[in-house]
């Protein structure tokens, strides 16, 4: 099971039909893949794939990309589909629908996240498998992109259930992933001990021989079983290296910086420690699915994590006041960290931000049209791609170190997390120079001409 094996459930991207259902509302369709990108500025998107694809699209317009390139590249290689059975506490049986999409791979293996959350669906997947591949390249990993996602409350199910429907889901998947294949980690409403079940699950279904050099068919594992050092904290810690490169460039100070997180899961809640306690920012509001929260003398990003572990959320923290979700996008901040849902900062919110910088942990947390108010605002904006590309850094990291049957020291990842952070940072900033863009612009096109780069040295087989 260890070699790959053509993925058994796909529907090919090559098809003529439609990407897939809800892909292309009515009255609606796509960004057409042969024609130039509208100026994605003024349009907005019915789902978060369209928003996807006309950002590469206006990428592909800026750097002139070829047409056969732009069909590709439009549509994910493989979307996965499955349907399993898992058995419920109370002996029942629940039917669940799990996706794996795989953008992209003529950089390396297909890599991303998994999530669990009501709100899975194959658009929202087949945008986060995009973002991967960009994101991949963008960083220069020897990776391509994919997501995964079962569309479940992971509140609603006990710990045992979940093991329960992560194993079949890993079952069901079966040589659709694989360690240099196609490689998961966690993502919302998933963590390290999801990462566990499924690395124990594969291990369990390839011969007795290979389970233990199989163990990096995913990322974001426990450091007892094999993960690495630095991994939990990666994404939140990139986004605040990103949050320094930027600060650097404008001559302030962090020290005396505030700021304000949307979600105190593990992105939102690691890049609050980092910036409180490494930099000396002051957090002053913070919000998730449970409430809003705000104390204008800071509130302390470690006694808040304590509260939401024990808690399961921000309401309730007894240090601060609760406010109206609406206020929360009010408060006067220099850094906004959202860090929860994609299109949370919309043409409603955008204009009473008060921030000197948005920085995206979170994938997709601001719509089009939002972008365009806050710079036009002067409000600066750090992309998805870059901001949180720390935890796949990590991720390959952790890969790599599995592969080589090597453990790294913390400082040692780290120190590598933050130059590759930093390379990233300086290359998106050079095309934004070259080609006069925004930041997220400029990224884009850094992603696209090294898959680009790769195509056309590659071509197509046969
Ligand atoms: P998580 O499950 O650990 O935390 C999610 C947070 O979002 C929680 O605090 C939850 O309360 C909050 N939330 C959910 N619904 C909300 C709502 N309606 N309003 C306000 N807050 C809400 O997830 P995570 O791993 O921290 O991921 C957060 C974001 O970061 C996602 O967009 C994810 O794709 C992205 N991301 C995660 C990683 C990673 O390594 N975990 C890497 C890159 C990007």
């Amino acid at each position: 099971m260890n070699t790959p094996a053509p993925p058994s459930k796909t529907r090919a991207s090559e098809s003529a039909s439609p990407a897939g259902p809800g892909s292309a509302p009515a009255g609606s369709p796509p960004p057409d893949a042969d024609g130039p990108a509208e100026r994605i500025e003024v349009r907005e998107f019915e789902n978060l794939y369209q928003m996807a694809v006309a950002q590469f699209q206006r990428a592909a317009d800026m750097t002139e990309l070829r047409p056969s390139l732009r069909r590709i590249l439009s549509e994910p290689k493989n979307e996965i589909i499955v349907n399993f059975p898992a058995r419920r506490d109370n002996g029942e049986m629940e039917l669940f629908r799990g996706y794996r999409i795989q953008h992209n791979n003529i950089l390396g293996c297909y890599k991303g996240g998994l999530r669990f959350s009501p709100l899975v669906s194959l658009d929202e997947v087949k945008a986060l498998a995009a973002w991967m591949t960009w994101k991949c390249s963008l960083a220069d990993l020897p990776f391509g992109g994919a997501k995964g996602g079962i569309q479940i409350d992971p509140n609603a199910y006990s710990k045992a259930e979940l093991e329960r429907i992560t194993r079949r889901f890993t079952h069901a998947l079966g040589n659709n992933i694989g360690p240099d294949y196609d490689i998961p980690a966690p993502d919302m409403g998933t963590n390290a001990q999801t990462m566990v079940w499924m690395m124990d699950t594969y291990m369990n279904t390839v011969a007795y021989a290979q389970k233990n050099v199989v163990r990096h068919v995913v990322t974001g594992k426990s450091v007892a079983a094999g993960g690495s050092l630095g991994r939990e904290e990666a994404t939140g810690r990139g986004t605040v290296y990103n949050i320094a490169s930027w600060a650097v460039e404008r001559g302030m100070d962090l020290a005396h910086a505030t700021f304000s997180v949307q979600g105190f899961g593990n992105v939102g809640s690691w890049a609050a420690r980092i910036l409180q306690n490494e930099y000396g920012g002051r957090m002053l509001a913070a919000q998730d699915h449970t409430g809003s929260i705000y104390n204008a003398q800071g509130i302390d990003a470690d006694e808040l994590a304590r509260h939401v572990e024990a808690h399961k959320g921000v309401k309730g923290y007894p240090k601060a006041d609760a406010i109206d979700p609406e206020d929360f996008w009010r408060t006067k901040v220099d850094i906004l960290i959202p860090a929860a849902l994609e299109w949370q900062i919309t043409e409603e919110n955008a204009p009473h931000i008060q921030a000197r910088l948005v920085a995206e942990g979170a994938n997709g947390p601001t719509t089009v049209r939002a972008e365009r108010l806050l710079l036009d605002r002067g409000i600066d904006l750090i992309p998805d791609i870059l901001c949180n590309s720390g935890g796949v850094i990590v991720s390959f990291f952790e890969w790599t170190q599995n592969k080589r049957g090597e453990t790294w020291y913390l400082d040692e990842v780290r120190h590598k997390l933050k130059r590759r952070i930093a390379d990233s940072y300086d290359r998106t900033t050079q095309a934004m120079n070259r080609y006069n863009c925004t930041r997220r612009e400029g990224a884009m096109i850094v992603a696209l001409n090294r898959v680009a780069g790769a195509y056309e040295e590659r071509g197509i087989f046969p």
